[in-house]
């Protein structure tokens, strides 16, 4: 088995690209701009004992996504496990419609998808086996942060395909799912006003913390491996309880 993390560099994607590394696969790390980070993350799954490359691309460029497949099958073989997880979040609401980032959006969390699923497919058609996992968000279930107006939709229609691609892909042994985190620390959250942000977010889980990247890499982990076998078209809500708190 060989897997991809798309957007691996840091955050969510670096604790998946991690965590299946530890767990002995061979592991390619995807990341845009930040070479040096992905160079890390090849070098901490080193020193482990594991196998990884980084290999830049544009995810959401579908040329670009090619010459990622090519190169990865290159370096360790066809991709077996693909982690859709590269994504951007550009804040907005009605008042404040920014159509540059809305197409910024739609090209990383959604056009990515689609152009590495249809890249990773051949392959895994092949094989009769392949696993897919989908990074969501709970943004998509209507759950509400401000200022996630324009990047929610994008996150809905992922969850959209992971089923539709679940069921083109199903009779040829492919697995497709996503799991929709809560709030993550990451880069993502605005540096600013962090220390708020955590509190609060925090306030909002039933298990009464923000979630952490190794959370949603534990979940990405039991989706791709042989214990979850019979699970397809599936949305795991990785979010310590929050969205069921709030529907109270
Ligand atoms: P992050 O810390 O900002 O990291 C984003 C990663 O995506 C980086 O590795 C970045 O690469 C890469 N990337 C961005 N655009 C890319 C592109 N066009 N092609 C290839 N790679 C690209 O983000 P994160 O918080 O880990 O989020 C990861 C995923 O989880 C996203 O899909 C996000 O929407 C989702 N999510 C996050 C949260 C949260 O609370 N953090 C909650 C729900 C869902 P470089 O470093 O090279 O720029």
């Amino acid at each position: 088995m060989i897997a991809l993390v798309t957007g691996a560099s840091r955050g969510i994607g670096r604790a998946i690209a991690l965590r299946l590394a530890c767990d002995g696969i061979p592991v390619v790390i995807n990341y845009l701009n930040n070479q040096k980070a992905a160079e890390s993350a090849v070098e901490e799954i080193g020193n482990a004992g594991g196998r990884a490359c980084a290999i830049q691309a544009d995810t959401g460029d579908p040329d670009q996504v090619n010459q990622l497949f090519q190169q990865a099958e290159n370096r360790f073989g066809p991709i077996d496990i693909l982690v859709n997880n590269a994504g951007i979040l550009h804040r907005g609401n009605i008042d404040s419609y920014d159509p540059v980032a809305m197409s910024a959006m739609l090209k990383t969390n959604l056009d990515s998808v689609i152009h590495c699923t249809r890249a990773a497919a051949p392959n895994m058609r092949k094989n009769r086996d392949g696993r897919i996992v989908n990074i969501s968000s709970i943004a998509a279930h209507g759950t509400a942060a401000a200022g996630t107006t324009w990047y929610a939709p994008t996150k809905a229609a992922v969850e959209s395909l992971t089923r539709r691609f679940a069921l083109e892909l199903g009779p040829a042994g492919i697995r497709v799912n996503a799991v929709a985190p809560g709030f993550i620390l990451t880069d993502m959250v605005d540096p600013a006003n962090r220390e708020e942000v955590v509190k609060t977010m925090a306030a909002k889980a039933v298990l009464g913390r923000c979630g952490t990247p190794e959370d949603i890499a534990g979940a990405v982990a039991f989706l791709v491996s042989d214990q979850a076998r019979f699970i397809t078209g599936q949305i795991l809500t990785v979010d310590g309880g929050r969205t069921d708190f709030l529907s109270h």
